[in-house]
């Protein structure tokens, strides 16, 4: 009996079988056939059943809700009894982060079906869509101004003719845009417009060597934030989208 009870990781001691013993009436040979027969179908089935909790979860929506409830409560008590846990937990999930960006950006970049899945997902997410709504209407962090700039440059025909002090507009002939990475923020996207640096400092293009440094892109949030007033092309500075005023065609 000692050896099936060292396959399954306990240790028979006198204590433990006078502990059950005290506790019922059931005789101690009957408790430890009953608890090796509980003990062997948990371990022997614990992929089985978790492969099945699995299926319902993404299966049985009252089930999950159920999960996702316990799952909310037991986050509030650990936030209540452990202080470091907000800050532990926002680590490690930095720390997951950085492990798989490399191969994310990767995929993102080469792989179409890959970035296709990401940007579903984004889509899905009601709650982003809304907060960028909100944002937009109360031009928060100015993404009013950001966002008509955005559709300016994209409607005008003659935006060719225009002419930026730091960068250049980079649009996508694709309908969907073109996935690229940020140099500023460090993202990886899918844009319909990305702006190109004029001018690389000295380390950056030391680091990406010659011909990567032609190459420096900015999302378009990342532009317009280094500097509003530069954002907007030379002889149009100052101009505030929705005041009324037109925007007119260079002579
Ligand atoms: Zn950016």
């Amino acid at each position: 009996m000692s050896s099936i009870l060292a396959k399954i990781g306990l240790t028979a001691s006198a204590t433990s079988f006078g502990f059950s013993q005290c506790r019922s009436s059931i005789a101690s040979h009957q408790s430890l056939v009953r608890f090796f027969h509980s003990s062997q179908f948990w371990y022997g089935d614990n992929a089985a059943n978790n492969a099945k909790n699995r299926e319902r979860y993404a299966n049985d929506p009252e089930y999950r809700n159920r999960m996702l409830q316990k799952q909310r409560e037991w986050t509030r008590e650990r936030r209540a009894k452990d202080t470091d846990f907000v800050a532990n937990r926002r680590q490690s999930n930095l720390r997951w982060i950085a492990k798989k960006r490399p191969a994310h950006i990767q995929n993102y970049i080469n792989d179409p079906e890959y970035r296709k899945s990401q940007k579903h997902n984004r889509r899905n997410s009601e709650a982003v869509v809304q907060r960028a709504d909100l944002k937009r209407k109360a031009n928060i962090n100015n993404s009013y101004q950001k966002n008509a700039l955005l559709h300016w440059i994209l409607k005008a025909t003659w935006q060719c003719r225009l002419f930026w002090e730091t960068h250049e507009p980079l649009i996508s002939e694709e309908p969907d845009g073109t996935p690229g990475i940020c140099s500023s923020c460090n993202g990886v996207s899918t844009q319909r417009l990305w702006w190109r640096r004029k001018k690389v400092d000295e380390k950056s293009a030391e680091k990406m060597g010659d011909e990567s440094s032609k190459q420096v892109l900015d999302c378009h949030n990342c532009f317009c934030d280094m500097d509003w007033e530069k954002a907007l092309p030379l002889g149009y500075r100052g101009h505030v989208f929705g005041s009324g005023k037109r925007l007119r065609e260079p002579d």
